[in-house]
């Protein structure tokens, strides 16, 4: 069988590790030069973009931002898994809050902001402090402004006087003081069959994530279950196939969705480890219509991610249930060069090999390591 993914970047990579055993060839579609290219070592395969897509069995996405042309001529094909219109919904806010609105799902307050005196009604309705993002193309935090006091709100409508809100709008929010962020990971197969794993717990620095630590501690039963409800009510009335990432605040004992990732996801890295199966080998499996694989944790695990920083020493591989995932790119300020999978058989032996892993990394690049191995311990 073989599956064609948009993009290629590290996703697509770990698509195409996760395939091997199955017989699944990944190929990788540089959306830049339209060339399909090696999902590892990046370089052009001996067929066209156009022979490629016949030969697929199923065409997927490693990123929402595919260029509407590439998506068109994908969808065209009838192979394209997650769909089309699920797609646009993640890489367009706006689309995003209408879906999450239209079926009833708990999301942050907000209001779609089309011209800048329209931020006053904002602070009116949420209050003023306030979230702004831009309606596409924003990731890690990109693309995102914040109003603390309402004083702030001249200076603010300066800096984003160049924006044409007309054509990208911003979807402001109120800022949530949530207790704490989760995701929750999620599969369909296009037999409709639907698993979800365990909740993840997530630690943001600067917009970014950092670490993740599965399952989330303190989940209960009740809790997991209203995770697992959303994605069933987001993943049945979008008729999605594929894994989807779903990121939640929590708030009490209650959720609220943040935003939709339809594809695997950087907080779903754990589960090369830390699951009996990956979300790189669910995600094939479902858009190649075969039977799901169990979704459950094999014991607690963390995922560290290295952003940013291009030389520590792999000596850490002695700590026991460490996997070093390295995605072989240059390196740049806050880009995502790797992770690091740390499994345990509990949260205290977890928080332990946390500790040991922070004396192998220069901890500038980690900032919330230390804190995360300590609150675990
Ligand atoms: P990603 O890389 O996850 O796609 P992104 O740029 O799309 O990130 P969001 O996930 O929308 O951005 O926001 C980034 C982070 O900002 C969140 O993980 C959360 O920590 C914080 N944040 C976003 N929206 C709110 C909100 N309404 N209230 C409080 N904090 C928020
Ligand atoms: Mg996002
Ligand atoms: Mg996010």
């Amino acid at each position: 069988m073989s599956v064609v993914v948009y993009g290629s970047g590290q996703l697509a990579q770990m698509m195409y590790l996760a395939g091997a055993p199955l017989g699944i060839d990944v190929q990788a579609v540089d959306v830049n030069t339209d060339t399909v290219v090696h999902p590892v070592s990046k370089t052009p395969l001996d067929t066209s973009l156009s022979q490629a897509l016949e030969s697929a069995d199923a065409l997927t996405v490693e990123f929402e931002h595919v260029p509407e042309r590439l998506l068109d001529e994908a969808a065209k094909t009838g192979k394209l898994m997650p769909d089309i219109a699920s797609i646009l919904v993640g890489a367009d806010r706006v689309r995003e809050k209408k879906l999450l609105q239209s079926m009833g799902v708990a999301n942050c307050m907000h209001r779609i902001v089309t011209q800048l005196d329209d931020l006053d009604a904002c602070i009116t309705e949420l209050g003023s402090r306030l979230i702004l993002k831009a309606s596409r193309d924003g990731y890690d935090g990109y693309g995102q402004w914040r109003l603390t006091d309402e004083s702030e709100l001249p200076s603010l409508k300066k800096s984003l006087a160049s924006l044409n809100l007309e054509v990208v709008p911003l979807v402001v929010e109120k800022m949530v003081d949530f207790d704490r962020e989760l995701s929750l990971i999620g599969v369909r197969n296009k037999q409709g069959e639907i698993r979800t794993y365990p909740l993840a717990e997530n630690l943001h620095h600067q917009g970014q994530l950092h670490v993740s630590v599965a399952p989330a501690t303190e989940v209960n039963e009740a809790l997991q279950t209203q995770a697992h409800d959303i994605f069933v009510t987001l993943a049945e009335g979008m008729d999605y196939v594929g894994v989807l990432a779903v990121e939640l605040f929590q708030c009490g004992d209650k959720l609220l969705v943040n935003e939709l990732a339809p594809r695997v996801h950087n907080s779903g890295h754990w589960t090369q480890s830390g699951s009996v199966t990956s979300q790189f080998e669910n995600h094939l499996r479902a858009v190649c219509g075969l039977p799901l694989g169990d979704t459950s944790a094999i014991g607690p695990s963390a995922m560290v991610n290295i952003i940013g920083c291009g030389s520590f020493s792999r000596e850490l591989l002695s700590i026991d249930g460490s996997h070093l995932h390295w995605y072989g790119k240059s390196v740049r300020e806050k880009r995502k060069m790797g992770h690091i999978n740390v499994t345990a058989p509990s949260y205290n032996a977890l928080g332990e090999k946390l500790t040991a892993l922070s004396q192998f990394l220069p901890l500038e690049y980690f900032p919330k390591l230390t804190e995360e191995a300590n609150r675990l311990k």
